[in-house]
């Protein structure tokens, strides 16, 4: 059975595998190994995912979603036609479609995943990854870090040296560092930090909010429509902005057309509380190897996000280095993560490599501190596996009953690095029945156990009965039980799909009805027109006139696009 592995990102997803050549990126039905993150009801209530669905964010709003990668494990519901769901589950459906993508090019039906996660996902946030991938129809076998995975990208293909690389990663959403020291074949990574709420959407928010500012009192009264709109072009503002000194954009406001502009100077200004927060995430990961930046030897650069200049002088700067992208940062995850797989799968082409990763935080429980003058204080966090231990990891601690005669204990379990637990993140509580003993103060062994995949498990015994309280963490106000997981996949898949043969067709058409949206006057008259021609040659159903005419829209559509940024 095939292995693939998908890189399911906060902006765009990919599915890949490894084969004979290496990995290898698969298309999806649009011919792009990019499928954005987005998923939407079409007007027949089917549901989309990918490029239809990122253009229709501009036109309907209401009825499409993105960066939804950040709610994962949340209780956040997102309101989709008559339905609700969770951001599990529009996972899923990008999974489900990434999955049906593979299954097509490779032939052969695709049951199991690996998935990376940002390194920084909490364990809340990497069981939400399980379910969703789980109501995609997917096992998934094992989760990869993100850096983990780009530096194995990076990793194979100089294995037989000796290297010590940084690899920084900021992507739509999340920020993420990791140490990795390479010898003889083994690739070790020494230490990861990161943010998991900074990353290139930030920067988009940063663009709209100046936009907002030029705008003035009439910001605050766009509808949802116009406000998706902004956005959409503060976004493609950003990405220009990387290759130029100054860009401009048409906003239609909905009453009238007005142009914005920002230079990379303005945007290196409203970006720079932003800039700031990539500093001490790299210097963290640093100082927790063991090392000084002297003892970098190379920089690597993932996500879309570091194509920004002033992320790379500010990389620069800081490492004295000169970053490297010899792979594309788009994909670079994606093809580690089909080396993870073919790793787990034994591949002959990886007998030699041996890759070693660590729990980029702290785990650990709450506990009760004695004050010098007798009493408990409690609120206080107990490390139990330290950041940037190797994985997999099994630790013990003994703590004790603060009262005689207690019969019950609450333990909360938290991830952080803060001396106080309403500090850390709440990763779940358990309750621990403890043998009446008036006497004496009851111990009990607390085991956390780390896997691969960064999922916990605790172990609670009791000394005195020795009986053992096995408890992976379920319940987080946050979490799907199993048996909501697979009844939600049971709903998911009666969903009514958008067929995926049809998939480029209403590509086009979503792509032309968002320009009409941005559009006045002549221009938006002759997409409606435009819009008339092409669905009467849809009707006529002759796929060689279909085809030219797809390619002929989608080139006056890239004209008409470039018009609104200058
Ligand atoms: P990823 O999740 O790695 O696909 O990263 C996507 C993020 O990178 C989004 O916020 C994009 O807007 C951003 N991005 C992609 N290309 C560029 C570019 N050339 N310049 C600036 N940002 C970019």
């Amino acid at each position: 059975m095939t292995l693939v592995a998908i890189d399911l990102g906060t902006t765009n997803s990919l599915i890949s595998v490894f084969t004979e050549e290496g990995p290898v990126l698969i298309p999806n039905a649009l011919g792009d190994v990019l499928t954005p993150s987005a998923v939407g009801l079409s007007n027949a209530n089917e549901v989309i995912v990918g490029a239809q669905a990122k253009n229709r964010l501009v036109t309907h709003p209401k009825k499409t979603f993105a960066r939804f990668k950040r709610y994962m494990g949340t209780n956040r519901d997102f309101k989709l036609g008559r339905k609700t769901y969770r951001a599990e589950e529009l996972s899923a459906l990008v999974l489900r479609s990434l999955k049906a993508d593979a299954e097509k090019h490779l032939g052969v039906t695709v049951t199991r995943a690996i998935i990376s996660v940002p390194a920084y996902f909490n364990d809340v946030q990497r069981k939400a990854t399980y379910a969703a991938g789980k109501m995609a129809g997917l096992t998934v076998e094992r989760l990869i870090n993100e850096p983990t995975a780009a530096a194995l990208a990076y990793g194979l293909n100089s294995k037989d040296d000796e290297n010590t690389f940084i690899v920084i990663d900021l992507g739509g959403g999340t920020f993420d560092v990791s140490i990795l020291e390479i010898f003889d074949g083994i690739m070790e990574v020494r230490a990861s930090a990161g943010d998991a709420f900074l990353g290139g959407e930030d920067f988009t928010d940063a663009v709209v909010k100046e936009f907002g500012t030029q705008l003035g009192p009439q910001f605050e009264k766009l509808d949802a429509k116009a406000h998706g709109l902004l956005r959409d072009l503060a976004d493609r503002a950003k990405v220009e902005l990387s290759q130029k000194e100054e860009v401009g954009v048409k906003f239609n406001t909905g009453k009238d057309q007005v142009k914005l502009t920002i230079t990379r100077e303005k945007f290196d200004e409203v970006s720079a509380s932003l800039i700031k927060k990539l500093r001490m995430p790299i210097q963290r990961a640093i100082s927790d190897a063991g090392m000084r930046a002297e003892n970098i030897d190379r920089v690597v650069l993932v996500g879309g996000a570091t194509r920004m200049p002033v992320v790379r002088q500010h990389v620069t700067r800081l490492l004295k280095l000169f970053p490297e992208h010899k792979l594309d940062p788009d994909h670079v995850v994606a093809m580690g993560a089909a080396v993870q797989a073919g790793l787990v799968d034994r591949h002959e082409a990886l007998e030699d490599v041996v890759m070693t990763d660590v729990c980029p935080f702290t785990l650990g429980t709450e506990v009760a501190i004695e004050h010098k003058s007798g009493g408990f204080e409690a609120g206080h966090f107990q490390p139990v596996i330290e950041r940037n231990t190797v994985i997999p990891v099994s630790r013990v601690v003994t703590n004790s009953t603060v009262r005689k005669g207690q019969t019950q204990i609450e333990l909360g379990i938290y991830q952080g690095e803060a001396p106080r637990v309403k500090d850390n993140v709440l990763l779940g509580k358990l309750n621990i029945a403890i043998p009446k003993n008036p006497k004496e103060h009851e111990a009990f062994d607390i085991r956390f156990t780390y896997d691969v995949s960064g999922i916990l498990e605790v172990i609670v015994t009791v000394h005195s009965s020795q009986k053992a309280n096995t408890l992976i963490l379920e319940g987080n106000p946050g979490s799907l039980s199993q048996a909501e997981i697979s009844k939600r996949f049971k709903e998911l898949e009666k969903l009514k799909v958008h067929p995926k043969d049809k998939a480029e067709n209403a590509a086009v058409i979503s792509r032309l009805e968002r320009a009409y949206e941005n559009q006045l006057g002549d221009v938006r008259s002759m997409i409606s027109h435009r819009l008339v021609d092409f669905q009467s040659v849809l009707e006529a159903q002759k796929e060689t006139d279909i085809e030219l005419a797809r390619s002929e829209m989608n080139k006056w559509l890239d004209h008409i696009e470039n018009m609104d940024i200058f």
